[in-house]
């Protein structure tokens, strides 16, 4: 226990998949800690669902407020970005300065985008990795669109190109999504389907590298069928306002959407004592405690764990740390990481999807209805049923602002 105090302080930094588990988890034993969730911003984002936002549904699915998830709970809620975390002094320091202190601090901070010093990719690109990239980009495209019919309008033909760098799961759904959003889109804004294009580029050798041959060879069919342009082997160069430089290519395009690069959120590079592997990630031991330290856990994506970089491996590290923290509490000896595989659910257009699952690989409809419940479990896990109900049931709602499209919402 916290000197002076009666319970185990623990402060949990990030409000999102790993870092609400934990919190979840150790509030069952409230009598025992004493549990803060320190957050940069008010609300917890479901990521698997960014992609519908960009192609018309309602930003209600991804956003859920973290003053709902804990309501009622024992878990302090604090929005303050993180700057400095002192393990010595066991303190972490707030924007304005506010201190806190804990007796274990577990850092769930996920990951940024990271753009690889491509030239012109920060400043002209689009990503996906927060709601406001994924109403940012919807904006976008709307514009997009509304430009390209007044255009018409004056006798100037333009046709709209989308391009997609990143053949990892972001870019396969969306690009899956958008070749059929942006037909129904044409519609509306009376623009001929034939005109837009939708281009994926994949640097690698296929499609979801990280995936079987055949996973990846199924994703290429149902894209190619959906009228998305699939390139391999073609990296990126350089990004302008206006064009993009590729492998050999060189396109005239304002969109540009970035989904290949990620990286651990540089706050950690800032901790002293920190060490990472390779590919920058966190070195943790077996009880996913900072190599070398004590009493810092590291969760989530930022963890150099085997299936990190996946909602639900932050959400068992979550679980995992929290029992460990009891154990260790109570003196009882710790357990060991075992690393869990995640299922990988895909969706590719509206109503279906790949799952590929241990026992094997499941797709179309029955692979949609698959996802829709693994959301729904998910939702269901941190909220009362009736609150997971809304925000599962958020996802189908439609939620056009775009002046043309919000007459028509497009479905
Ligand atoms: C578009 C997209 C789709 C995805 N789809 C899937 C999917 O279908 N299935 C799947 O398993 N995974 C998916 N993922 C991956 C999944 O979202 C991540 O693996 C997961 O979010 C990692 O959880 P985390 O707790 O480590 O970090 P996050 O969930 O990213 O949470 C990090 C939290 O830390 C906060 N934070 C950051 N810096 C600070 C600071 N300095 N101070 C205070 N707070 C801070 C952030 O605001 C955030 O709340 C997807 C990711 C993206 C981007």
């Amino acid at each position: 226990m916290g000197e002076g105090s009666q319970k185990h302080r623990v402060i949990i930094v990030g409000g999102g998949f790993g870092g609400i588990r934990a919190a979840q988890e150790l509030a069952k034993h409230s009598n025992e800690f004493d549990i803060t969730l320190i957050s940069d911003q008010p609300h917890f984002e479901y990521h698997a669902a960014l992609y519908r936002v960009v192609t018309g549904r309602s930003p209600l699915e991804v956003c859920i407020p973290l003053s709902t998830i804990f309501e009622n709970s024992p878990v302090k809620v604090v929005e303050d970005t993180i700057q400095t975390v002192y393990p010595k002094t066991k303190q972490i320091l707030g924007k304005d300065g506010s201190k806190y202190i804990y007796d274990s601090l577990i850092l769930a901070l996920g990951s940024e985008n990271a753009y690889l010093n491509v030239p012109g990719l920060r400043e002209h690109s689009f990503t996906l990795r927060s709601i406001n990239d994924a109403l940012r980009l919807k904006r976008h495209i709307h514009e997009t669109f509304i430009d390209a019919a007044i255009g018409l309008k004056n006798g100037q033909r333009h046709p709209i190109h989308l391009v997609l760098v990143g053949g990892g799961p972001t870019g396969v759904e969306l690009s899956g999504e958008l070749a059929i959003y942006a037909r129904h889109m044409a519609k509306h804004h009376h623009l001929d389907p034939n005109t837009i294009i939708i281009d994926l580029f994949e640097s690698g050798e296929r499609l979801l590298g990280m995936l079987d041959k055949r996973v990846s060879e199924l994703a290429f069919e149902r894209l190619h069928q959906l009228g998305v342009n699939i390139f391999l082997n073609t990296p990126i160069l350089e990004n302008r306002i206006e064009a993009v430089y590729l492998a050999d290519m060189k396109l005239k395009t304002k969109t540009l959407i970035w989904t290949a690069g990620v990286m651990t959120n540089q706050l950690y590079s800032k901790i002293k004592g920190l060490t990472f592997n390779s590919v920058g990630r966190v070195l943790v031991d077996l009880s996913m405690q900072a190599k070398g330290m004590h009493d810092l856990y590291v969760i989530g994506d930022a963890a150099a764990s085997m299936y990190s970089g996946m909602a639900q491996t932050a959400l068992y590290d979550g679980t995992f740390v929290a029992e460990n923290l009891r154990r260790k509490l109570h003196g009882r000896p710790i357990v060991s990481y075992s690393p869990r595989q995640p299922i990988s659910a895909i969706p590719i257009g509206p109503g279906w999807a790949m799952v590929v699952t241990k026992l094997g690989l499941i797709t179309g409809r029955l692979g949609w209805w698959l996802r829709r419940i693994a959301d729904w479990r998910f939702f269901n896990s941190i909220l009362p049923l009736s609150k997971a109900f809304r925000a599962f049931s958020d996802g189908s709602h439609l939620s056009e602002t775009c002046p043309i499209c919000s007459k028509n919402q497009l479905n």
